[in-house]
């Protein structure tokens, strides 16, 4: 009598779009959904999660199917997991595999195998502090947040740094774990929240667990091992965190929530965690708080469509209150002659007296190298990267022409290419330029570099920021680098040069992102003691970002380009899915793009731009071209986003080996 057999279909840690199928061997028939399990495919092993088990493997040849080696000891996969991990992928529109290797890199794989070495004594819990007290305007936070999360709301918290976020999560965060109950607290990166995860750790010692991608293996396993036992606890984590089992999940904090390192751009799942945490809490029914100072447009969308409440928080009880914003008009101090190199008279007194009193001084602007580009001043040519279609920017230090897309470089000679005449141009000023200009103007200060060039290594980077803190930086030129988490006790200026390259960039988002990012830098200026300001020069004085951040106008503005978008159909009014094409040949390249316009037709997309050339047309060699898909915010587009990838997936078969990549709500 033929023996009953018994098949697993297996999700593997892959790009495929099926499930393997593989027997079950005597001795395992015990495996079920969620266990993992060894397998060979194509000559090579790999772990796998079992996603279901079956009596019959139709359409395959029994004698082919090939058997499970072994069940790897790794705690299995629990049933919400699995749906959480399904949703994802037909949300992102990638394949659960692809998730899987998300969620299980191999090195927590491997590891998980490796023996637990014997528990030494139990890590000390740390002197553990009492809840931190809150003002009044805190309190009434606190209870308008909770009684929202009993109308099943979302808490938007909106308040600037200072303001008392941290104790209102600690406080939100604190009865459920008393309660037994596991909370994930989800920040955008984990070196600029040690202030944050210190605190933290004083009033919750040791149930507070800390995750981000760059811990060590072991590491991790202490972390899964922690939450699947189910104890009470707060895991602060990075966006990956939410791929960790939490099982008695009782509530989801997102601070920074607009911070775009939420989004994953590569590989797939092209994630953002902030709403894959949303995601993983509405299946779960555990209630989410977001916090941000400049709250994103999704945000105040469902602020104003009644699914998110928000909480102000306006006082500001450890700074004596926002840093004062000036304007320098530079189109006018041009005129006038009141430009010296990069800096208006104006702003250079301010930094002198800042100086003076022993304060310190932030210079923002957004370019690093010398000049962000070079020009011959005979014949107009502006030399680009050969392998991308951008200008090379200009690199003193080393006297080279760099892309910075690429990384290409070569020497700087001076000469042109098209017409052989010397004495090409930089243009502009980066970082470098800037420093080098501030050297001149105050030779008695101390003044530094920040930016991608100066801090490659992290300890060049951390020296810098304790040199800074500890006071023996005077001036400190940087780029974006600089906006994010440490407070300068005696940083007073904040100055941002050229400020117009923040709006200038063709992306949507570019308004929403200029006036998050000088609104955090803004919080960088000032303390209690010292009150701070921030002189902003730019060419475009009248522009909305800036009229907003002066309190010129400000919920009005604000709904101002909300309308924009509305009228424009884009974010949050529409779902954006952008389909992107990576390739080296121009003639696979234009047939490709018909391709994706019939299947864009066949499955009935109508609203679409494309296929449309970005910014920077060329990286690498590649010649890029994007489709962007503006489907409606309504459920049956689901369906269409299935049809798509499937019908996406095929056309990447015929071609074999095709760069296509899909990106759900890019950011
Ligand atoms: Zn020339
Ligand atoms: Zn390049």
């Amino acid at each position: 009598m033929a023996e009953a057999k018994i098949y697993a279909d297996v999700i593997l840690p892959l790009k495929l779009n099926d499930r393997m199928t593989y027997s079950v061997p005597e001795g395992m028939e015990g495996v079920s959904r969620g266990v993992w399990v060894e397998v060979i495919l194509a000559g090579r092993k790999y772990f796998g999660v079992v996603d279901a088990i079956k009596d019959e493997a139709p359409g395959l040849d029994p004698l082919k199917i090939r058997p499970i080696i072994s069940l790897p000891p790794i705690p299995p996969v629990s049933k919400e997991d699995l749906r959480f991990w399904k949703t994802l992928a037909d949300y992102y529109m990638c394949c659960e595999g692809e998730v899987l290797k998300a969620a299980y890199p191999q090195a927590v794989q491997k590891q998980a195998v490796v023996k637990s070495r014997r528990k030494g004594p139990a890590k000390e819990e740390n002197a553990v502090e009492p809840l931190p007290k809150l003002s009044t305007a805190q309190s009434a936070a606190l209870s308008a947040a909770e009684e929202a999360i009993s109308d099943k709301k979302t808490v938007l918290i909106h308040g600037v740094t200072g303001s008392g976020k941290t104790e209102l999560y600690m406080r939100l965060a604190s009865p459920r774990i008393e309660d037994g109950g596991q909370v994930l607290f989800l920040v955008p990166e984990i070196a600029m929240s040690r202030q944050l995860q210190e605190r933290l750790e004083r009033v919750f010692g040791g149930n507070l667990l800390v995750f981000h991608s760059k811990l060590t293996a072991p590491q991790k396993k202490k972390v899964l091992e922690r939450l699947t036992s189910g104890q009470p606890c707060m895991v602060l984590g990075t966006r990956s965190a939410i791929f960790l089992p939490i099982p008695k999940l009782s509530l989801v904090i997102v601070d920074e929530e607009h911070d775009s390192s939420y989004k994953q751009a590569d590989p797939a799942p092209r994630y953002n965690g902030r709403d894959a945490a949303m995601l993983l809490a509405s299946q779960r029914g555990a209630p989410v708080v977001l916090g941000s100072a400049t709250p994103s447009y999704e945000a105040l969308y469902n602020v104003a469509a009644g699914k998110y409440v928000k909480v102000d928080l306006a006082e500001r009880y450890h700074r004596s209150g926002d840093a004062r914003v000036k304007i320098i008009d530079t189109r006018k101090a041009r005129r006038l002659k009141d430009m010296k190199g990069s800096f208006s008279r104006e702003l250079l007194a301010d930094i002198r007296k800042t100086l003076e009193r022993g304060e310190q001084v932030l210079v923002f602007r957004s370019r690093r190298a010398y000049a962000p580009v070079v020009q011959c001043p005979q014949c107009g040519d502006i030399p680009k990267c050969p392998k991308c279609n951008v200008p090379l920017s200009y690199h003193k230090y080393n006297n080279t022409l760099e892309c910075h897309y690429c990384g290409w470089h070569t020497t700087f000679s001076g000469i042109c290419k098209a017409c052989g005449s010397t004495g090409l141009l930089p243009k502009g000023s980066g970082t470098e330029k800037l420093e080098e200009e501030l050297r001149e103007y105050f030779p008695d200060a101390r003044t530094e570099r920040f930016d991608a060039q100066t801090t490659e290594s992290r300890t060049a980077e951390q020296e810098m920021l304790t040199d800074f803190a500890e006071g023996s930086i005077d001036i400190l030129v940087g780029t974006q680098m600089i906006t994010k988490g440490f407070d300068f006790a005696k940083l007073t200026l904040v100055a941002v040069v050229q400020a117009d390259s923040l709006f200038s960039i063709q992306d949507f988002r570019a308004d929403e992102r200029a006036f998050q990012l000088l609104t955090q830098l803004r919080g960088r200026a000032g303390r209690r003691d010292l009150p701070g300001r921030m002189v902003i020069q730019t060419d475009q004085p009248e522009h909305p970002v800036l009229m907003r951040l002066t309190g010129k106008t400000d919920a009005l503005l604000e709904s101002g380009s909300l309308a924009e978008r509305k009228m424009f159909s884009y974010p949050p009014f529409v779902r954006l899915v952008v389909i992107t094409v990576r390739e080296r040949s121009e003639g696979r390249l234009w047939h490709l793009e018909r391709d994706i316009q019939s299947i864009l037709r066949e499955c009935g997309v109508n609203s679409v731009l494309g296929p449309v050339k970005p910014p920077v047309e060329k990286i690498d060699n590649r010649l890029i071209s994007q489709f962007w898909l503006k489907l409606p915010r309504t459920k049956g587009v689901a369906l269409t986003k299935n049809i798509l990838k499937v019908k996406l997936d095929a056309l990447r078969l015929r071609y074999g080996n095709v760069d296509v990549t899909v990106d759900v709500d890019p950011q």
